[in-house]
């Protein structure tokens, strides 16, 4: 075949701010982890005994940099807050081993998984795929990713406040699967590459958002995320 050119313009990489840099970090893909918290396995009517965490994912235009306002999405009437810890990679590979893992990550930061609980809940009782309650546009604000070598913690707080309320209230301590588990697991599904986000899973406390909330999400040792409902 002969190299032909585009018939539309190549579509622009999604690239997320980095901390203290003027360098950013292009993403690739978005996987996502559900039900990596117990107690948030509970109040989403589970057992996380019979439950193990699952996998899906946002496409990577769904990331955006946090510090703006994002428009309430349409077609729910249930917009839920989720804060995680999100991992960055820098290298990728299949069947990476957990010991191993962690040298993958190039940094880490804190992420809001937002979710359209209501369509959550109808495609739960359906049987159906979660991508329209889960990846719709705008639908992870990230906050500026921190070097791992500059995290001073990957196992402290991890809390998320609405209008200055707190409403999450976790421990990364607190995970089923922890970030080394997390990325050993998905490369047994997928081949991971460099630009991979990993959202890690909740803690208990999500909850609705409406127009005007001010969303405030910080994780000790990693950063923070911060974004208005407009
Ligand atoms: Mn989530």
């Amino acid at each position: 075949m002969t190299q032909s050119s585009l018939i539309i313009p190549a579509p622009p990489v999604v690239a997320l701010p980095i901390e203290g840099s003027d360098q950013r970090f292009p993403v690739r893909r978005i996987y996502c982890i559900g039900r990596n918290y117990g107690k948030h396995v509970k109040e989403m009517g589970g057992d996380p005994r019979e439950q193990p965490p699952i996998f899906f994912m946002k496409p990577a235009d769904a990331a955006v940099p946090d510090g703006g306002a994002i428009a309430y999405p349409p077609g729910t009437k249930n917009l839920h807050h989720e804060i995680e810890l999100v991992i960055a990679l820098k290298s990728g590979g299949a069947d990476v081993a957990p010991s191993a893992a962690l040298d993958l990550a190039y940094g880490y930061a804190a992420g809001v998984d937002l979710t359209r609980r209501d369509l959550q809940n109808e495609a739960k009782d359906r049987g159906q795929p979660w991508d329209a309650s889960k990846g719709f546009d705008a639908s992870a604000p990230i906050g500026p990713i921190r070097p791992a070598h500059l995290c001073t913690a990957l196992g402290g707080a991890i809390t998320l406040s609405v209008n200055g309320e707190v409403r999450q209230d976790g421990l990364l301590a607190d995970m089923i699967w922890d970030p080394a588990a997390i990325i050993a697991a998905v490369s047994r599904l997928w081949r991971l590459e460099a630009g991979d986000l990993i959202f890690t899973g909740t803690p208990d406390g999500v909850g609705p958002l409406v127009r005007g909330d001010e969303v405030a999400g910080d994780i000790a040792g990693v950063g923070s995320v911060r974004f208005r409902i407009a």
